[in-house]
This record gives C-alpha cells, sequence and structure tokens, in this order.
C-alpha cells in the first residue's frame, strides 16, 4: 500500500515543501485518479463492520493503544476528515512539525489550543501588543476559567524577563506566548530566549509550553520551532489563505501536544470544514511564490517610503540599524523582512486620514497578508480598542499608517502612494495659503 511520505524524497534527497504542495498525502488511485483531491463534502463515514466501527472508537476514545502499523480511521468530520488530513500533512511540512490541527479561523486555533494546555490557577505570560482578538481572549475571556494573563513588552530584556517570572508564584506559569514580529509595529521578540526561560522554570509535572503566533511571517520565513518553540499558530486567513476569500487557523506540534490539542478541537467543534480545507490546499501551491513576491515588492517599497520628504519614520524590519538587539533576533530568526510595512506620516491623524481616503490602487482594509495591497490605521481601527496612553507606549501613533503590500507590480504601487502623498501635500499647502 503506498505510503503518506512515499513521494517525498529522491534519491535519499528530502524534497522542498514547495514541490510537495501539489502532491503530498494524497494518492490519486484512490480517488478515481483525480489529481487534486476530491472535496470530501460529508459528515459521517461509512464503516466496513461494526468490528472496525468499534476499533475506530477505542482509538479515538484512547480506551486501548494503537498496534504499530494501525492509523486512525475516519469516524465523523467534527473528528477527521480527508480534505483536512491531506491539508495538515501538507502544514506539518513548512515547520517541521509532527503533525498539525486546522482551524475555522486563527481564533478557534487560538482559544482551543490556549483552553486545551492551560487549567485553573494557571498563569500566562504573553507579548504585547498581540492580535485584538488574542488580547481580548487573554485577558477577559481565560480569567473566568481562573487563569491570569501577565503581559510583557518586546523589547524587554532578557533580564527584565527573567525579573518578570521570577515574580509569578513558583509552578503557577504554564505558558509563554508570543506574536512575533508584533503588529504593528514590527518588533520582534526572542524566541530562543524565551524557550531557555521556559525550560528553566519548568518542570516535567510543571512545564512551561512556548506557543507562537507565527501568522505575520510564517510558515515561509520563520520557523518558531527551530527556535525552541512548542506550539505555532496561524490565522491561515492571512499568509495561508492569501487571497482574502476565506477565514481558517492552524496549530502545529509535537504529537503528544497535538493529542490534547485535537481533543479540544473535538469537543469544542472548532475545526475547519472540507470546502475551506480544499481552498487552502489550493493556496498553499503557490504560498511561496506569493509570499516572495510581495516580501521583495515591500522591500523596495519600504526604502523608498523611509526617503520620503512626507515620511517621518518606517517599521520594516531591515530597517532596524537604530536597534542592534532587535536586528540581532532578525538575524537569528527571520529568514526575509516579509510584507508588512508601518510608517509614520508627516503630520497626525488628518494628514494619515487624507493619505489613506486618497489611495486607489491599494484598498483601505484591516487584514493582511492577501493578493491585493491593504492599508489602514491601526490608532482608530485594529488597535482603537488599547488607551490612548497605552498606544503611545506599544509605539503606536496617530500618524501610523500599516501596509500589506500584495503581488500587484511594486512600481504601480508607488504610483498610488506616490499620488496619495501628493493629495496630502496639496491640502497642507492650501492651508498654508487660507492661514
Ligand atoms: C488575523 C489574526 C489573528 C486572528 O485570525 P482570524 O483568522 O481572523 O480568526 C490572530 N493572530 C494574528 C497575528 C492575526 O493577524
Amino acid at each position: 500500500m503506498p505510503t503518506l511520505h512515499d513521494h517525498a524524497h529522491i534519491g535519499g534527497q528530502t524534497l522542498r515543501p514547495e514541490s510537495l504542495m501539489m502532491s503530498y498525502g494524497y494518492i490519486p488511485a484512490w480517488s478515481e485518479g483525480a489529481i487534486k483531491p476530491p472535496i470530501f463534502q460529508t459528515s459521517t463515514f461509512v464503516f466496513s463492520s461494526a468490528e472496525q466501527g468499534k476499533a475506530y472508537f477505542e482509538l479515538a476514545y484512547g480506551l486501548r493503544q494503537a498496534n504499530p502499523d494501525e492509523e486512525m480511521g475516519l469516524i465523523y468530520s467534527r473528528l477527521n476528515n480527508p480534505s483536512l488530513e491531506i491539508l495538515e500533512h501538507r502544514l506539518t511540512l513548512w515547520d517541521g512539525a509532527e503533525d498539525a490541527a486546522s482551524f475555522a479561523s486563527g481564533m478557534a486555533a487560538i482559544s482551543t489550543t490556549l483552553l486545551a494546555l492551560l487549567k485553573p490557577g494557571d498563569v500566562v505570560l504573553h507579548s504585547e501588543p498581540v492580535y485584538g482578538g488574542s488580547d481580548f481572549f487573554l485577558k477577559n475571556v481565560l480569567p473566568k476559567f481562573g487563569i491570569t494573563a501577565v503581559g510583557f513588552r518586546p523589547t524587554a530584556t532578557p533580564e527584565e524577563l527573567t525579573a518578570q517570572v521570577a515574580g509569578i508564584e513558583q509552578g503557577r506559569l504554564a505558558m509563554i506566548f508570543v506574536e512575533t514580529p508584533a503588529n504593528p509595529t514590527n518588533h520582534l521578540v526572542d524566541l530562543e530566549a524565551c524557550a531557555a526561560l521556559a525550560r528553566q522554570h519548568g518542570t516535567p509535572e510543571h512545564p512551561i509550553r512556548l506557543v507562537v503566533d507565527n501568522t505575520f511571517l510564517g510558515p515561509v520565513f520563520q520557523h518558531p520551532l527551530k527556535h525552541g518553540a512548542d506550539v505555532v499558530l496561524y490565522s491561515a486567513t492571512k499568509f495561508l489563505g492569501g487571497h482574502s476569500d476565506l477565514i481558517a487557523g492552524a496549530a502545529l506540534a509535537n504529537k503528544a501536544l497535538m493529542k490534547e490539542i485535537k481533543a479540544m478541537r473535538t469537543f469544542m467543534g472548532t475545526m475547519c470544514d472540507p470546502n475551506t480545507g480544499w481552498m487552502l490546499m489550493r493556496s498553499l501551491e503557490t504560498l511561496k511564490l506569493r509570499m516572495e513576491r510581495a516580501a521583495q515588492s515591500a522591500q523596495t517599497i519600504a526604502d523608498w517610503l523611509r526617503q520620503h520628504p512626507l515620511v517621518a519614520r518606517t517599521y520594516y524590519l531591515t530597517h532596524l540599524e537604530h536597534c542592534p538587539a532587535q536586528q540581532d533576533i532578525y538575524r537569528r530568526h527571520c529568514l526575509s523582512p516579509g510584507s508588512m510595512i508601518s510608517f509614520d506620516i508627516k503630520g497626525g491623524e488628518a494628514e494619515a486620514f487624507r493619505f489613506l481616503n486618497a489611495l486607489r490602487l491599494i484598498k483601505l482594509a484591516v487584514s493582511l497578508g492577501g493578493t491585493e495591497s491593504l492599508a489602514e490605521h491601526p490608532a482608530t481601527m485594529t488597535h482603537s480598542d488599547i488607551s490612548v496612553p497605552e498606544q503611545a507606549e506599544m509605539g503606536i501613533t496617530a500618524q501610523m499608517i500599516r501596509l500589506s503590500i500584495g503581488v500587484e507590480d511594486p512600481q504601480d504601487l508607488m504610483l498610488d502612494l506616490e499620488q496619495a502623498f501628493a493629495a496630502v501635500g496639496m491640502a497642507q499647502a492650501r492651508e498654508l495659503e487660507l492661514a
């Protein structure tokens, strides 16, 4: 019988993920020779015998250990479905993970994973800022279950982090939750330092798990498992999906942790649906192409913005000369600066709004990682639930604009940006005349 890994190697050489996204984990002979996996649009699966049904349930409910050559069979689409299993096998390749689970959204992946790995009395130490939904879940939902969230700044030194951990009651710290690069400032968190802290303060009875939201650079440009992370999470709505046409999420880890996370997914019902799973597989075929092209354009555009007379400063991962500590993390963790650029326009909210309202090719919308370029105003949109003093502390200003660069021609994107700057400049000139 052919196996999953049959086409992952040629002559002992392991093939790269982008070479396997069209075939890995799928056996055409099982589906009438169709070159693409069908969408397994089904809620339940027929057992060949009552004995088989019994055996599958024994494994699903952990009533006995699997025999060495025994694979979990298909039971019901809340537990497993071929469209999702093929997708999940393909997802493991980019991050070098043992196992993966797909979810109905990034928030489904985050909330299910946190509820699976935390219990009442536990403390989560988390980087700040994090995605608005994660921030709300950490600060407003987890406390209802007796779980406390404590924030730290990405710019905290290893000594400051150690001091913060020392301040938490022995045995209560159960998770370090990190989002890096941070949205919208592109601040980086040192995953290796976090992993060392987790190992140093965790025990076999009270392990401390390092959980990383890798949505901004992953899975092509950053691989947290290689830097000591235990779990990697994604909003697959962003780069993985990449076309702004679906909502999904993913979690990746070793087999033991994924077993806990998948069990929680089964009971919360937060799995991805087969149609979205199929859409994600189509997206994975072009993932690297899309991410590389967008990053290449973003580098050109970020450099151009940096020298623009109406730009006060840029926040981009190759513009870190002023901060050696951040530059050092970048060199160790990141394979590319990616395609998220923030910049401060000269002026304030009025200038930022004028600029955003003048854009024509680039659309004014939240979200990111799609084929089309998007722009938004973090202070009044994605990060508006953070108080202004806290925004200031995080480095989010009223003049800040966040760009997600897509796959359009970079010259056309700069043409659009330049005419929007011109609109701001003309308005300023008019105001000076009136004054
Ligand atoms: C969008 C996003 C999420 C949430 O994902 P959804 O798919 O919208 O639920 C989580 N983390 C980051 C970094 C995000 O950008």
